[in-house]
Order: structure tokens, then sequence, then C-alpha cells
């Protein structure tokens, strides 16, 4: 699991100062390990310690956090959600729909897409995917 102090030194290595809010908005991150979570969550917890933080720092540190690589984004309907990216090697996500519990997958199918593009004559530079179900405990709720 990443820790508080390799999260400072990543931000600190791309440039970025660490400011107090920064550091709040990452411990929250670490707190939340494994689940994706929205701003909007972020700053309820980080307003606990800093009241005049806003939405609009949540958005932009985030943003620059996400640039730096080390978050992982993704869309539930209209909100995004981030959670730290849990390593630096090329993987995927199983991702809970109710409670954004996440978990590696370790298969990546690029090889074949990679085949199936060339035969419509593109290169591929990027893909993104990620799944989507019911952790554990969510899926308890569902059939009781
Ligand atoms: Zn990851
Ligand atoms: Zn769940
Ligand atoms: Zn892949």
């Amino acid at each position: 699991m990443i820790s508080l102090k390799d999260l400072k030194k990543k931000v600190k290595e791309n440039g970025y100062k660490l400011t107090p809010q920064r550091k709040a908005i990452l411990k929250v991150l670490i707190g939340h390990n494994k689940h994706f979570i929205s701003a909007e969550d972020i700053l309820k917890e980080t307003i606990k310690i800093y009241p005049n933080l806003n939405i609009t720092t949540i958005y932009r540190n985030l943003e620059i956090l996400e640039d730096i690589n080390m978050l992982h984004k993704t869309k539930d309907n209209n909100t995004a959600l981030y959670c730290l990216i849990c390593e630096e090697s090329h993987h995927h996500h199983i991702i809970c729909k109710i409670c954004g519990k996440t978990e590696i997958i370790d298969f990546c199918p690029l090889k074949k897409f990679s085949d199936l593009v060339k035969e419509k004559n593109f290169i591929l530079t990027d893909h993104k995917i990620e799944l989507y179900g019911y952790c554990e405990d969510c899926k308890k709720d569902l059939n009781p």
C-alpha cells in the first residue's frame, strides 16, 4: 500500500508544493484505499480540518494529482470518482457500482485489441477499460 511519505515525495518530484490542503486531500484518499470517492466526499472530510476549503480547490488539486499520474479517475453517471493509483505498471480495475470499492484486475486484453486495431489501419495509443459490478458486501444487500 502507498504511504503518505511516498505520495509526498511524488508530488515534490513533479515540481509541486505539498500545501496543507493537498496533504489533507492525500490523507483522505489514503483513508479510502481501494475505494473510488467523489470530490464532494473528499471535501466533506477535509473541511473538518480546513473550514475554508471549497469544492473548486478540491477539483484543482485532484486535477494536478491526475496530471502527475497519481490518481485513477472514473465516472459514475455524471460524477467523477477518484482513487489513488495502486501500482505504476499498467492494470485494470473492477469497481463496485454501489460503494466504489475496487480491486485490481491483473489481466489486459491489449494484445488482442492491437491486432484488431492494426487490421483497421489505426495505431493504438491508449485504452481504458473499467469493469463494474457489486462487491461482496453490496451483493448481500441486493439479495437478502
Ligand atoms: Zn489501480
Ligand atoms: Zn460495494
Ligand atoms: Zn490494459
